[in-house]
């Protein structure tokens, strides 16, 4: 069984989840609008890869016999106007949950709940590829600079981003 500020802490992370899907809809929102739809669809993917790690930590919730408190979701604050802005906020915000999750491992050892610990090395991983994906798009942003050609071609790959 798992203690109650466990589980307190894996609800807040499972709103984080939930919260990250919310901004990353957002953001494809604004890319439609600039008319970048591949970037767009590539940030609706991202979306529900979210909501699948919201999921993931709710089932470990329930498989240790504990229970989920839903926490009130606030709303995204994010307007970008360049597809820039939006993968820079992308990776400021991935930093932010994998500092979340850094705090949720910390937590664990100290309570000495290995079969959290265990749960959450899924997600260490998730991140360090979460952050390295943004990196990478941000860095062949960088190498686009303003030639049309260029994010034509970048924002039609990312359109065709399968799962994950
Ligand atoms: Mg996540």
């Amino acid at each position: 069984m798992i203690s109650n500020k466990m589980q307190e802490a894996l609800s807040k992370q499972i709103r984080m989840e939930m919260e990250s899907g919310y901004i990353y809809l957002a953001m494809a929102n604004d890319l439609h609008s600039i008319d970048m739809h591949g970037c767009a669809r590539w940030m609706e993917k991202q979306a529900q890869e979210e909501l699948k790690h919201a999921k993931r930590i709710y089932d470990a919730v329930q498989e240790f016999d504990g229970t989920v408190t839903f926490y009130a979701i606030s709303q995204p604050d994010v307007h970008c106007e360049t597809i820039r802005e939006v993968f820079e906020k992308a990776l400021a915000h991935e930093k932010k949950v994998t500092a979340s999750i850094n705090e949720l491992v910390n937590l664990a050892m100290s309570e000495k709940d290995h079969a959290t610990h265990a749960m959450l090395e899924w997600f260490v991983k998730e991140q360090v590829e979460e952050e390295n994906q943004v990196m990478d798009i941000l860095h062949r942003l960088k190498l686009a600079g303003d030639h049309g050609g260029a994010l034509y071609f970048l924002d039609r790959e990312l359109g065709e981003r399968k799962e994950s």
